[in-house]
């Protein structure tokens, strides 16, 4: 683990926060956003906050330093400070080396996946109106088919399920099948929508909806329908209203929250079709998998897409995107969603001015303009910034 700062005014408050710089672009917009927020703390706060950077490590720098692609020590010390901002990670090929991001999250419980769409000004999208697109999405992150419970095609345990499946539950399967599990439970599905409804009345946002495909998978995707819905009626009574008896007009002039769900393709299109309609998407984990992306690239795509993966006490910011190999070293990434995956870490801190001040400065540089090659590409203009000339702007537009 190693250590960079300066040394702290002696009244000043320091807060230590663990950092994956990650591998491919990853260190490089790690040090972009590193900056930003670290202007942004200090303007923000006047410098009576300060952030002490402490660097964990994981995926190729570890397993080179440590021989592990993942430390222990790494899990102990973000679950010591109980949050950590990592940049994408490798996922090894091969070996059967399970993918970081989930161990991460399954070693940690950070059961909410967080992604919040929407557009910034100047960004090119492929809709008419990406402004209207403003959700955030909570994605279930320990269940469903990505717990990863599966049986290769003709293993021993394909054929033994195969045949219990027949002898004692009457289900005929083909031998040349693999097998998956789909496991969806009260107590997952209830915290991932609690996490949501309580976001929901936080932020006074006005509308919940359930994403799923109960009609054809009615006691795993049905039953986190009835379950989300169940735990809205028991815990949220006094801030809730329903789609089945009630408006949106209804819900807005009472103060409430409208709860509703879509089945997961309609959602699809309804985010494109009346994007404005929504606010907060719940939904289990491959959907949400799915929708978040979608949503992402209604607004600009993935270089400005941010994201966090929160459990109960421990949170880690990370933006949506991998390690983009062909682009390491060459200070030309885009690390606007690394900056804005920072912007919400600093709202989860309590530092609110800090983190509006962040987005709006990303806003306003976008909105100039000043943009790296990706977007400048897909915006048809001749010319671009660095990784490092996009966050020196940032912290200009920091007020
Ligand atoms: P990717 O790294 O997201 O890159 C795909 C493409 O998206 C890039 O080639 C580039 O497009 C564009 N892109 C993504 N982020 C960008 C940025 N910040 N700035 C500019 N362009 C950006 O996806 P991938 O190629 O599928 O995955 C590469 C590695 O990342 C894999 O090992 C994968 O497992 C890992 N990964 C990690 C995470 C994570 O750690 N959370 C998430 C996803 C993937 P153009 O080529 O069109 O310019």
């Amino acid at each position: 683990m190693t250590e960079g700062n300066k040394s702290p005014r002696a009244d000043s408050k320091t807060i230590v926060v663990p950092f994956i710089p990650g591998d491919g672009i990853g260190p490089e917009i790690m040090t972009a956003t590193r900056r930003v927020l670290d202007a942004s703390v200090e303007k923000a706060t006047a410098d009576a906050v300060e952030f002490r950077w402490l660097e964990v490590l994981a995926g190729e720098k570890a397993y080179k330093t440590t021989g592990s692609w993942l430390p222990d020590d790494t899990l102990r010390i973000i679950s010591e400070n109980g949050l950590a901002i990592k940049g994408p990670l490798t996922t090894p090929v091969g070996g059967g080396i399970r993918s970081l991001n989930v161990q991460l999250r399954q070693s940690l419980d950070l059961y909410a996946s967080v992604r919040p769409v929407r557009y910034f000004p100047g960004v090119p999208s492929p809709v008419k109106s990406p402004e209207k697109l403003d959700v955030v999405i909570f994605r279930e992150n320990t269940e469903d088919v990505y717990k990863g419970i599966e049986w290769k095609c003709g293993s021993d345990e394909a054929l033994k399920l195969i045949d219990y499946l027949r002898s004692e539950l009457h289900v005929e399967l083909s031998a040349d099948c693999g097998i998956g599990l789909k496991p969806i439970s009260e107590t997952a599905t209830k915290r991932i929508a609690r996490a949501a409804l309580r976001f929901a009345v936080r932020k006074g946002r006005p509308v919940v909806t359930l994403v799923h495909k109960g009609n054809i998978m009615k006691h795993t995707e049905g039953a986190f329908r009835e379950w989300a819905y169940e735990l809205a009626r028991d815990e949220f009574s006094e801030h809730v209203m329903f789609e089945e008896s009630a408006s949106m007009e209804d819900a807005s002039s009472s103060g409430k929250i409208l709860v509703n769900d879509r089945i997961a393709d309609n959602m699809f299109q309804q985010v494109l079709t009346r994007p404005d309609e929504y606010s907060v998407l719940v939904t289990p984990n491959l959907n949400g998998d799915y929708l978040a992306d979608a949503c992402a690239a209604q607004v600009g795509g993935l270089g400005v897409a941010p994201g966090a993966n929160i459990g109960d006490r421990i949170a880690v910011f990370e933006p949506v995107h991998g390690t983009a190999p062909k682009y390491a070293g060459r200070n030309t990434a885009n690390p606007t969603a690394l900056i804005l995956s920072g912007a919400m870490m600093l709202e989860h801190l309590g530092l609110t001015s800090a983190s509006t001040m962040v987005e709006g400065a990303v806003g306003k540089t976008l909105s100039q303009g000043i943009m790296t090659g990706d977007l400048a590409r897909r915006s048809g203009r001749p010319d671009s910034v660095s990784t490092s000339g996009f966050a020196d702007t940032v912290i200009h537009n920091l007020v």
